[in-house]
């Protein structure tokens, strides 16, 4: 599958890598709009929030703690961070492959 992000999780494109568990990848985003702006990204291919299914509950669960995990490490869990899912064209997404931008500092 000609995905960018797929690419990453196969590290046949480099990135740079926060942290990484069994199902989910956080890497910094190549242009990023805040001090602190990464990518949390779920290793499954799932297009966009659209192609979420019943059996991706779980995983979803994983994206969030994952987040949460990525914001403590990058210094920025108690200041406080956004995070943003864009879907669809409409909805700016550029890339697709499900991710959450955790964006501070
Ligand atoms: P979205 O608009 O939500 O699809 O965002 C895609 C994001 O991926 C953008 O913020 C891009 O800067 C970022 N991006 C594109 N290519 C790379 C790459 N090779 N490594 C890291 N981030 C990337």
């Amino acid at each position: 599958m000609d995905c960018l992000f797929c690419k990453i999780i196969k590290k046949e494109i480099p990135s740079k890598t926060v942290l990484e568990n069994e199902s989910v990848i956080v890497f910094e985003d190549i242009n990023p709009k805040m001090p602190v702006h990464l990518l949390v990204v779920p290793k499954k291919h799932i297009a966009s929030v659209n192609e979420i299914k019943e059996e991706d509950k779980e995983l979803i669960g994983e994206l969030f703690l994952t987040a949460k995990q990525a914001a403590e490490k990058v210094g920025v869990k108690d200041k406080g961070y956004k995070l943003s899912v864009h879907v669809g064209e409409g909805g700016g997404q550029e890339i697709f492959h499900l991710h959450i931008h955790l964006l501070g500092g």
